[in-house]
């Protein structure tokens, strides 16, 4: 069950709801959506009935396991902001950058080819969630670092990912979105500690979870307050060797119908291969994805990690053409950052 408040309902409206369906047997779970207040009740809740209390604009019962990101009780479509950059209906986002942060050059000379494309977000890796535990791991604390002066310098905030939930403090205060890896779309402390940090979290779906998994991997984070949640389809495995993961595309619009929360499509982690990249932006931005997340790197054969699906600069000015030409024959816009046109971002502060 949910309980949507109404917009100008007050911190006091809220308690006192928290307050009456506890006392009836609920455990109560307030999560800030765009516009209003959603509280997910578990527990006793066919003692709830109706609650006639200020601020209550509507007591739904949800038929899905996951609550909060439903779109049952939140028909309308959510746009998440990353400081000023919009994810969500109506634009196509662009987010790009190294799969790994190697060195303040490669990630400066990758931000500047991604901003070039018209990329609105600043992507890379300094925790790295490597298969291999002898592969390059990332940078740590120091990859962070560039990363923000990197994203400070090209005006564009910065998605890197975070692997343990000990570092959630530490990476948000150098990130302005959290990314949860498809390695850890079942790590339940993390997706709590993410809901707990105040930043908007991109959430990869597991390579071999289903929709409901990875909906439900969302609900962990909503749970926590934080419903500023963006999915990302990233590929699933199946018995195809030919590339590095199958693109799920129809998951694109089955995971809009069932929740509110934005989708984006990672076309370079899913096919795994350079020339793969821009079919698969192409397909992506057709079938209503709210942006997509691409690697790219200055020197693909010296990368640390993934330089065969990274973009170089040819494909780069493609795929500026294709966003450009494909968002409008689905009636969106391509997102823009004021950010991006002045350069020197402000870091964004937490919760904004
Ligand atoms: C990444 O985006 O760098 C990454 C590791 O992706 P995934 O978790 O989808 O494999
Ligand atoms: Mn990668």
């Amino acid at each position: 069950m949910i309980i949507s408040m109404s917009p100008g309902a007050t911190a006091e409206d809220i308690a006192s709801v928290v307050d009456t369906v506890t006392a009836r047997g609920c455990e109560a779970y307030v999560s800030q959506g765009v516009s209003r207040t959603i509280i997910a009740l578990s527990g006793a809740v066919e003692q709830i009935g109706s609650l006639d209390l200020r601020g209550v604009a509507e007591v739904r019962r949800v038929s899905a396991p996951y609550k909060l990101v439903s779109r049952e009780g939140h028909a309308e479509r959510s746009t998440v902001w990353v400081g000023p950059v919009p994810i969500g209906p109506g634009t196509v986002t662009l987010i790009a950058g190294p799969c790994a942060v190697e060195s303040p050059q490669q990630t400066l000379e990758a931000a500047q080819m991604a901003r070039a494309a018209g990329a609105v977000l600043l992507r890379g890796g300094a925790f790295k969630p490597r298969t291999s535990p002898y592969a390059f791991q990332g940078l740590g604390e120091a990859g962070l670092k560039i990363l923000a002066e990197v994203g400070a310098e090209t005006g564009m905030p910065v998605v890197t990912e975070v692997v343990d939930a000990r570092d959630v403090d530490l990476v948000a205060s150098y990130a302005d979105m959290l990314q949860v890896g498809a390695r850890n779309t079942q790590n339940f402390t993390l997706l709590r500690a993410v809901g707990r940090s105040g930043r908007p979290v991109l959430l990869k779906r597991g390579m071999s979870g289903t929709i409901e998994d990875w909906l439900l991997s969302a609900e962990y984070i909503a749970q926590q307050g934080n419903l500023r949640v963006v999915l990302c389809e990233r590929g699933i495995r199946t018995f195809e060797t030919a590339t590095r993961n199958t693109l799920d595309i129809s998951a694109v619009p089955v995971a809009q119908r069932l929740s509110h929360l934005p989708v984006l499509v990672d076309p370079s982690h899913s096919g795994g291969h350079r020339d793969l990249v821009l079919p698969l932006s192409r397909a992506a931005i057709a079938v209503g994805a709210d942006g997509i997340i691409v690697d790219v790197h200055p020197r693909p054969s010296q990368a640390l990690c993934d330089g065969a699906q990274a973009l170089v600069h040819d494909d780069l000015r493609e795929l500026a053409e294709t966003v450009t030409a494909f968002a409008p024959l689905v009636n969106r816009i391509p997102a823009i950052s004021p950010l991006t046109l002045t350069g020197h971002a402000a870091r964004v502060p937490v919760g904004a």
